[in-house]
């Protein structure tokens, strides 16, 4: 039987067949007591030492356990345990399993490194906060599938070995026994097939898809994840916000019992950009950043000068706050660590300037500074896109965050069609987007507008959708735009491009990623956190040392050698 169950029963009740591992062992006097732990609940037993019941417990073991249940006296009831009101007079113990000493104790809040947790993740998984984690996880998708059902939302799978169209990310690569040299590739998302769905006659689609993108290893994001992945035929951009919006309502609300207001508030790629700095704001924060490039225009700032006559920008922050000096130092640090050249800053105190900057000030910049008031203004300056990735860092660490309890929601849309990713030319989601006026995509492709759009929660890209392309001669452009050749447009996309030349629903979806929203809901430092077998930063298991190396006959199979000795 399973502890819980012990709830249901009556002071003096014979337990048998009561499972569990030993939590802990105490001896007080002639009697042991031991903690016996299952999935769910813990229960003290109790015995004689010097009864028939002769075994020797230690932590971890796993046995079966008969005996009487007792309700304890007043006194002795462990509030801090559901069932700290009843204990169990065991009759009888059989050792089903020992165990070795633990390499951590399975407890929560321990210190122990993250590579060992990964190593002896079954333990981990024991301990009650993991637990409570996948658990939460498992809620996650039954209130998926519940609401799917009630959309009348189709789920269907899609194949893990594909052709390998790179989107944005690398492809992880599966070598083919029975075409030697050639190669799958796991999906990065089930894009292409979902959207041949639609032109296939299925009015809508859903699946919780793994995906797999061999990135750099970035802060928290794992080569194996976790999608909610949904398309609807007939739809735009407004139809499918709403249908998500009523799914992550339904999510929250059943999985964590968390109620969320809808719709959510949408704003414009470049009004987050200029706002916050970033395309993933987190609104709980209230403070907004300020171009000041047009007060520098005369400035004797050399940096400054040279930056706005690059076509750059000045943003600056202001605080009421006080900032020591360490505080300024560390936040210099903390932006120079990102790549910026450092921290500009003024200091304002009742009408006087302060900071190694103010001696080159001219009048009418240090009349706007001290218009700011007291506290001290944060600025940078440079390119654009540059200066607000550390205009967002700065601005997510030196203010604070209100209401953390609410989740905040946000829409962004609008975004430009392409952008310069590490100086290469990429769409800012995938090449499957329209834009949102071919005419202009047509004329002038820089200046387009993708009919993308992203969800934020708390600062934290949850997901992004678009509409799609639904005419052959449109996605062939944008591939061309994007700069592929006719030949690689042909040879990577032309079986795709080939599936839109049937008559194409206009069709539109969106991914959420499960591993990130439960984190986030959870409060959890990583999505390692909440996905039961993750990988390290550095893509690593440490439980199964995976990925390894494959015998050079078995490589042979494949047509594969190693080279990395010859190189
Ligand atoms: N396939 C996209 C992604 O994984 C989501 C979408 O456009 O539906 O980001």
């Amino acid at each position: 039987m399973r502890i819980k169950e012990i709830g249901q029963l009556k002071d003096q009740a014979n337990i048998s067949n009561l499972y569990g591992w030993v939590d802990n062992v105490r001896d007080h006097g002639g009697l042991t007591f031991v903690d016996l732990r299952d999935f769910d609940a813990s229960i003290q037993l109790v015995f004689d030492k010097d009864s028939s019941i002769n075994v020797n417990l230690k932590n971890e073991f796993y046995i079966e356990v008969s005996g009487i249940l007792k309700k304890r006296e007043e006194g002795l009831i462990n509030k801090k345990v559901s069932l700290g009101d009843f204990e169990v007079e065991v009759n009888k113990i059989i050792i089903i399993s020992q165990s070795k000493a633990l390499p951590f104790q399975i407890e929560d809040g321990i210190e122990t490194d993250e590579s060992i947790r990964l190593k002896y993740r079954y333990l981990d998984l024991r301990r009650n906060e993991m637990k409570q984690n996948i658990l939460a996880r498992s809620k996650t998708f039954k209130s998926i599938r519940n609401i799917m059902n009630s959309l009348e939302i189709d789920e269907i799978d899609t194949p893990t070995l594909i052709k390998s169209t790179p989107e944005g990310a690398k492809d992880f690569l599966v070598p083919s026994r029975k075409s030697p040299g050639s190669f799958y590739a796991l999906p990065q998302s089930p894009q292409m097939y979902k959207q041949l769905f639609m032109m296939s006659g299925f009015p809508n689609y859903y699946q919780i898809a793994k995906c797999y993108r061999d990135e750099d290893s970035r802060k928290d994001r794992q080569p194996e994840f976790t999608q909610l992945d949904l398309e609807f035929s007939n739809a735009n951009p407004d139809i499918v916000k709403e249908n998500i919006e009523s799914i992550v309502k339904h999510i929250f609300d059943e999985a964590f019992d968390i109620k969320i207001n809808t719709p959510f508030k949408s704003i414009s790629y470049a009004e987050s950009m200029s706002l916050y700095g970033t395309d993933k704001p987190d609104l709980r924060i209230k403070e907004t950043i300020t171009d000041e490039t047009h007060v520098f225009a005369d400035t004797e700032i050399k940096f400054i000068k040279e930056a706005i006559q690059n076509s750059g920008n000045v943003l600056s922050l202001h605080t009421n706050k006080t900032l020591s000096r360490k505080d300024i130092d560390r936040l210099d640090q903390l932006i120079k660590d990102a790549g910026s050249n450092g921290l500009g800053w003024f200091k304002i105190l009742d009408e006087e300037l302060s900071g190694p900057l103010v001696k080159f000030l001219n009048q009418n910049e240090q009349n706007h500074i001290l218009s700011k008031g007291n506290g001290i203004l944060l600025f940078q300056s440079g390119e654009f896109k540059e200066i607000c990735k550390f205009m967002d860092i700065l601005r997510r660490d030196v203010f604070s965050i209100e209401n953390t309890e609410l989740p905040n929601f946000l829409w962004v849309e609008d975004f430009p069609f392409f952008e310069i990713e590490d100086g290469v030319l990429q769409p800012s989601h995938h090449p499957f987007t329209a834009p949102k006026d071919t005419d202009i995509f047509k004329s002038n492709p820089d200046e387009s507008i993708a009919l993308h759009y992203d969800l934020v929660l708390n600062g934290v890209e949850l997901g992004s959708g678009s509409q799609r392309i639904s005419s052959p001669e449109i996605q062939r452009l944008v591939l061309e735009k994007w700069g592929l050749s006719a030949e690689e447009i042909e040879n990577r996309f032309g079986w795709f491009v080939e599936a839109l030349s049937y008559g194409t629903p206009q069709h539109a979806g969106f991914a959420i990623g499960i591993d990130r929203l439960v984190a986030e809901i959870l409060k959890q430092p990583s999505i390692r956190d909440v996905i039961p077998f993750p990988k390290t930063q550095s893509g690593m298991d440490p439980l199964t040392d995976a990925p390894t190396t494959i015998k050079e006959d078995d490589l042979t199979d494949y047509n594969l050698r190693y080279i990395s000795d010859e190189k």
